[in-house]
C-alpha cells in the first residue's frame, strides 16, 4: 500500500485523519489526497483482506450522481467495466396487479444508476490509493483507542502506541463508531425485526438491466442486475426476511435455499443457480444527534445508518464525502483551518437535512410495505398505480433516486 509507516515513528502529522477505510472513509481519503490535502486513513482491517470475495458479498446500487463524483475524483476509472447500468426499476407488491415502473428514458439518456459489487468498489479504492503517493498515508491494521483535542489539533491514539495528529479527524467507522462515543455524541434509532439475506444468483435469461423490488409481507425482495461473468447472467439478491425466520433460511442446504429463492424470484429469469456464499445483515436505523464536535466530524454510517430498502445508504455517504471534500478544498484555498467553525457548521447544515429526509422516507416505506394488513395492501396498490400514472411525480422520484436534485456538491453536478 502507499507509504508504509515505520513502527518506530510515534507521531504522524497530517491535515485530515480519517478513521475507517470502508467505502466511505476510503473514498474520502482518495478525494482529499487527490486535491492536495494530506490525509491519513486508519483501519483495524487490512484493506487487502477487504477485497476477498468472502468479506462483503453485497453489491451496491450506485446512483448516477455518486457515479459522477467517483468519476471526478478518478476512482471510477478503476471500476472499469465491472458494473451494470440500471435502465429500469420495477416495483411490485405481493400478488397485486399494480406496479410502479421507472424507465431511465423518461428522464434522459443516462441510466438511473448502476450496480457494482462492493468487492470491486473496494478494489477500485485500493488501486486509487496506490496511485496517490505521499499525499495519503495508510495505517492498517490499527484501531483508534482514544482521542484528545486541543485548540489547534486533534490527536488519535492508536492501540499500537502510535499517535496521529491532524487539524481535523473524520469518523467513517460505520455504525459502531468509537470516536462518536468518545466525543459523547448520542445516537437515536431502533432495530428492525428484519434481517437482510444477501446472495448472488446465476440465471438462464438476461435481466436486461432491470432492477426489481418485490414487496413481500416480511420485507422487500430485491433482484438487482450484475454484469455477466464468464458468460453467466448474474443478479444480486437482497432478501429482507423476518429476523426470527432468517436464520432458518440461511441454514438450509444449497438446493433448498435455491428453491426458496426461485419461489420468490418467479420464472422470468429462467433456471437459477447459486454463486458463492450467502451473507446476512441485521437491519436498523440510527441517526447521530450531531455530525461533529470540536475537530471531529462524522460521515457515512457513523452519522446515519438506514434501511437498505431504497439502496441509498452508501449514496448518502458518498454525498457526505463530496460535500466535505468541497468544503475542505474551499478552506484550503482561503487559508482557513480545516476545522474552522464555519466549515464544520456548513457540513452539518448541508448533510443532516438530506440524510434525515432519506432515513425518514425509507423507514416509512418499510413500515407501510412490510406487512400483510389488508387495508394497507389495498392502499399500497392504489398508491403504486397512482404514482405510475403521474409522470411529473414519477420523474421527481426518479431524479431523487439518481441523486440529481437538491443542493448538490460541485463534483456531483454534471
Ligand atoms: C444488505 C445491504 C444492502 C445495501 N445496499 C446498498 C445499496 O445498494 N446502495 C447504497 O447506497 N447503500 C447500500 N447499503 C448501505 C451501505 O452498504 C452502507 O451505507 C455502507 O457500506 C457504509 O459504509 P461506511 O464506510 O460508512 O461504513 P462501514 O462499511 O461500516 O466501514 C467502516 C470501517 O471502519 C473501520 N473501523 C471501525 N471502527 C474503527 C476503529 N475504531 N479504528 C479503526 N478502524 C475502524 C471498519 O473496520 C470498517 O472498515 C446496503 C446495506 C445493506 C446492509
Amino acid at each position: 500500500m502507499t507509504k508504509p509507516l515505520q513502527h518506530s515513528a510515534q507521531s504522524i502529522h497530517v491535515d485530515v485523519a480519517i478513521v475507517g477505510a470502508g467505502l466511505v472513509g476510503g473514498t474520502l481519503a482518495c478525494a482529499l489526497a487527490r486535491h492536495g490535502i494530506r490525509a491519513a486513513v486508519i483501519d483495524r482491517i487490512d484493506p487487502a483482506a477487504m477485497v476477498a470475495p468472502t468479506f462483503d458479498g453485497r453489491a451496491s446500487a450506485v446512483a448516477l450522481s455518486a457515479q459522477r463524483f467517483l468519476n471526478a475524483i478518478g476512482l471510477w476509472a478503476h471500476v472499469g467495466a465491472r458494473f451494470e447500468a440500471i435502465r429500469e426499476i420495477r416495483v411490485s407488491d405481493g400478488d397485486a396487479p399494480f406496479f410502479l415502473h421507472y424507465d431511465h428514458a423518461d428522464v434522459g439518456d443516462e441510466p438511473l444508476g448502476c450496480m457494482v459489487e462492493n468487492r470491486h468498489l473496494r478494489e477500485a479504492i485500493a488501486a486509487n490509493m496506490r496511485g496517490l503517493g505521499d499525499a495519503l498515508t495508510i495505517i492498517s491494521p490499527a484501531s483508534v483507542a482514544d482521542m484528545t483535542q486541543s485548540a489547534d489539533d486533534i490527536t488519535l491514539h492508536l492501540d499500537d502506541g502510535r499517535n496521529v495528529v491532524a487539524r481535523l479527524a473524520v469518523s467513517a467507522e460505520g455504525r459502531n463508531a468509537t470516536l462518536r462515543t468518545l466525543a459523547g455524541i448520542s445516537v437515536t434509532g431502533w432495530t428492525y425485526p428484519q434481517t437482510a439475506i444477501v446472495a448472488t444468483i446465476g440465471h438462464e435469461l438476461s435481466h436486461n438491466g432491470i432492477a426489481h423490488e418485490h414487496f413481500l409481507p416480511a420485507g422487500p425482495f430485491a433482484i438487482l442486475p450484475l454484469p455477466d461473468d464468464a458468460g453467466v447472467h448474474r443478479s444480486s439478491l437482497v432478501w429482507t426476511e423476518r429476523e426470527k425466520t432468517a436464520a432458518g433460511y440461511l441454514a438450509l442446504p444449497d438446493e433448498k435455499f435455491l428453491a426458496e429463492v426461485a419461489e420468490r424470484v418467479g420464472g422470468f429469469l429462467g433456471a437459477l443457480s447459486l454463486i458463492g456464499p450467502r451473507f446476512s445483515h441485521p437491519l436498523g436505523l440510527q441517526f447521530a444527534a450531531q455530525y461533529g464536535k470540536g475537530r471531529l466530524l462524522l460521515a457515512g454510517d457513523a452519522a446515519h445508518g438506514i434501511h437498505p430498502i431504497a439502496g441509498q445508504g452508501l449514496n448518502l455517504g458518498f454525498r457526505d464525502v463530496a460535500a466535505l471534500t468541497e468544503i475542505l478544498i474551499d478552506a484550503k484555498h482561503l487559508g482557513l483551518d480545516f476545522a474552522h467553525p464555519d466549515a464544520m457548521a456548513r457540513y452539518q447544515r448541508w448533510r443532516r437535512a438530506d440524510n434525515l429526509l432519506m432515513a425518514g422516507v425509507t423507514d416509512v416505506i418499510n413500515r407501510v410495505f412490510s406487512n400483510d394488513i389488508a387495508p394497507l395492501r389495498i392502499a399500497r396498490g392504489l398508491g403504486l398505480a397512482a404514482v405510475n400514472r403521474l409522470p411529473g411525480l414519477k420523474k421527481v422520484l426518479m431524479r431523487q433516486a439518481m441523486g440529481t436534485i437538491g443542493d448538490l456538491p460541485r463534483m456531483v453536478r454534471r
